[in-house]
């Protein structure tokens, strides 16, 4: 079980007490305490709040509108602060992720667009596909790790998830803590690197960018300079440490994200904030070649881990990652896992 959040570490002093951005995640076993109450005080996160928020009447989302037809749900109130984000065509609409799955997302994007929606996952982690099962037609691209996903993540897994700690200000209302679990989902169409998504009016194209999981994808809005990272940037700590994530291929992924940046006007991360600087591609791109290299020396964390800090960002990452070991992609992974 991860010990740490998402949030920047910046300032990381130690291991569970994390100044300044003061975001230390429980562990699964720990009684609510204060804990949580040091991440809390950072959302709603400032960065966001410069947005528009639009009116829902959900209690659990947040809704932004980051630019005309992009609106960004925000779960501000886990410390996963996922962001799922609902793209809007004159045709049709796209859901970039769905979500934890603690509450249904379907009646938050019905109160956003009257639109047909499609569902397409950022990558098959626990915290982006929670609400796929709320939704026909989802694509998806065709990997043996999102096959295995399908079945959705048990409640063993995800317990942690639901701890008292994990939330800001309680679990949500009607959450049945004690048995959550992400539901199965099938996807209606298989997609892949290059594929244009035509919502009508807009035109966003899939980039396969695996290294985070093997399945990840980036969403590009060429006419409007958006680009949609997923968990393969973001202005946090960037969890690159479990057994499904591949340090070269993502390497290489962001080298192609990187040629994308001098177009772009945002990225549009999935989590945390709902925009980050298209000119941190590159310093990420460069700190995980510096990472890779040993040129750079990483702060020891619980489960073989080792987290580099970048000012903007951090790097979370894990020994046999960087000793060049292989996970078995074929069982899937919900994100949580560790290494053996
Ligand atoms: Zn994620």
């Amino acid at each position: 079980m991860p010990s740490i959040t998402r949030g920047c570490l910046a300032t990381l002093t130690t291991i569970g007490a994390l100044a300044g951005c003061g975001q230390s995640k429980p562990a699964a076993s720990s009684p609510a305490t204060g804990t949580a109450d040091r991440w809390c005080t950072h959302v709603p996160r400032a960065a966001n709040q410069a947005f528009e928020r639009v009116a829902v009447s959900s209690q659990w989302f947040e809704v932004y509108r980051v630019e005309p037809g992009v609106f960004a749900l925000v779960e501000a109130n886990q410390f996963q602060e996922a962001i799922s984000y609902l793209i809007v065509g004159s045709d049709r609409a796209l859901l970039f992720d769905t979500g934890l799955g603690l509450v249904p997302i379907r009646p938050v994007v019905e109160e956003l667009t009257p639109l047909p929606i499609q569902v397409l996952n950022s990558h098959t982690h626990y915290d982006h596909v929670g609400g796929n099962a709320e939704f026909e037609p989802v694509l998806a691209v065709d990997t043996p790790y999102t096959t295995a996903n399908q079945a959705g993540f048990p409640h063993a897994e995800l317990a942690g998830e639901v701890a008292a700690g994990s939330f800001c200000h309680g679990a949500p209302a009607g959450l049945d803590t004690a048995g959550f679990r992400t539901k199965a989902w099938r996807p209606a169409q298989l997609i892949a690197d290059g594929d244009i998504i035509d919502l009508g009016g807009r035109r966003l194209e899939v980039i396969q960018v695996p290294g985070h999981t093997p399945d990840a994808v980036a969403l590009l809005d060429r006419a409007n300079g958006l680009l949609w990272t997923g968990d393969s940037y973001y202005d946090a700590t960037i969890w690159l440490y479990v057994p499904e994530t591949d340090l070269e291929s993502y390497e290489l992924s962001l080298e192609k994200l990187v040629a994308l940046a001098p177009a772009l006007k945002r990225l549009l991360p999935a989590h945390n904030t709902i925009s980050a600087d298209p000119a941190h591609l590159q310093l990420a791109r460069e700190a995980i070649r510096s990472v890779r290299s040993g040129a750079v020396k990483g702060t020891e964390e619980s489960g073989n881990r080792l987290v580099f800090g970048f000012g903007d960002f951090s790097i979370l990452t894990s020994k046999p990652l960087l000793e060049g070991k292989k996970g078995d992609r074929t069982r899937g992974g919900s994100g949580l896992t560790t290494w053996p």
